[in-house]
């Protein structure tokens, strides 16, 4: 129980004021060129404020207002920009929708968006005009899911997504798995999740005995960015994960101003292995309204790649892919 409400107290004592990080950062507003006015007018900021936790902001560095971390959170006034072809729904989730956060795009994987919440805003996130908090009480919600999957013969592998499929409660948590693990044709059960990086204390010891008691196979893949976010405590939590024998793999979005560079794509490889985690896709961004500003064009993207392989050996340059629309696999473009 001690264990539980440590990541709950945590995230509740995480940063929601822009003005508060920025001074734990001993930086002043008027040092960060392009701030979003205070408080923002933003598309919707009610939905989408600056949510940071402290561990987070802990790996930032202090007076840089260039910091790759900082950038990722921080709500700016090029977030109210309306650019062409940055859209609400980027990546076509509605027409996949097959029951209330329920998602089957691909063949054989279905994605459940198992809550709406998350840990941290962060400000490319192409859901972050959706709401999915509003389809109904969460149980009741994850139920219906689960009645049609029991009809969906062809699935093999659910992906927990979210939102954060960790911002669950233990007991949630659990009952999904156990529900997931009587489906007799699943075979493995992934979690995308950004929590052992961003909140890592959510990485307990009966979180891991849940994942290890299904006898479905685990596959995690975390979303990390850059060298700096695998700070100690997210080596920690991502060992644990691995020695309950679920691979890790590591998915990135290539950011304008966060990992732009070779240097740090190739950091980023590197500190991902020292935690037994391989790069598995970074992907374009997904073109959502109000994320214009992190955008890099496809022939930098595949640029950057080619001199990553030219650097490191196979396994450490995770595959550039794109999300198409209507498509029946990401698209490989590199
Ligand atoms: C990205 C995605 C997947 C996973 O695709 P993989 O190539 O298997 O990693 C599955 N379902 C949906 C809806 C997705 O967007
Ligand atoms: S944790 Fe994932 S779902 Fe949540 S805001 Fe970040 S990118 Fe979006």
């Amino acid at each position: 129980m001690g264990h539980e409400t440590a990541w709950k107290r945590e995230l509740a004592a995480a940063f929601t004021d822009p003005i508060a990080l920025l001074s734990a950062l001993e930086l002043t507003p008027a040092q960060v060129p392009g701030l979003a006015p205070i408080p923002a007018p933003l598309l919707r900021p009610e939905r989408f404020p600056l949510l940071v936790p402290r561990g987070f902001a802990a790996l930032m560095r202090r007076g840089d207002p260039r910091d790759p971390l900082l950038r990722q959170v921080l709500p700016l006034a090029d977030e109210a920009e309306v650019t062409p072809g940055f859209v609400s729904d980027p990546v076509g989730d509605h027409a996949a929708r097959r029951a209330p956060g329920l998602l089957q795009k691909y063949r054989g994987r279905a994605l459940l968006l198992a809550t709406g919440a998350c840990a941290v805003h962060c400000r490319y996130c192409f859901r972050r005009h959706f709401a999915y908090g509003e389809e109904g009480a969460q149980r009741d919600r994850l139920a219906a899911a689960l009645a049609v999957l029991e009809n969906a013969d062809e699935i093999e592998e659910v992906i927990l997504s979210g939102g954060d499929p960790l911002m669950l409660d233990d007991a949630t948590l659990a009952w999904l798995i156990e529900a997931l693990d009587r489906l007799p044709q699943l075979k493995r059960l992934r979690l995308h999740t950004r929590l052992p990086t961003l909140l890592p204390s959510r990485i307990t010891e009966r979180l891991c005995a849940t994942l290890a008691g299904s006898r479905l196979q685990p596959v995690l893949v975390a979303h990390v960015n850059h060298a700096a976010e695998l700070g100690p405590e997210a080596q920690r939590a991502l060992l644990e994960l691995s020695a309950i024998g679920a691979p890790l793999l590591n998915q990135s979005v290539l950011l304008r101003g966060v990992n732009d560079a070779v240097t740090a794509l190739a950091e980023l490889s590197e500190a991902l292995l020292a935690s037994r985690v391989l790069p598995y896709y970074l992907h374009l961004l997904d073109p959502v309204s109000g994320a214009a500003h992190f955008d890099v064009p496809e022939t930098e993207a595949r640029a950057l790649v080619t001199e990553l392989r030219q650097r490191l050996p196979g396994y450490l340059v995770p595959r550039l892919v794109r999300e198409r629309p209507g498509e029946a696999a990401k698209t490989v473009l590199l």
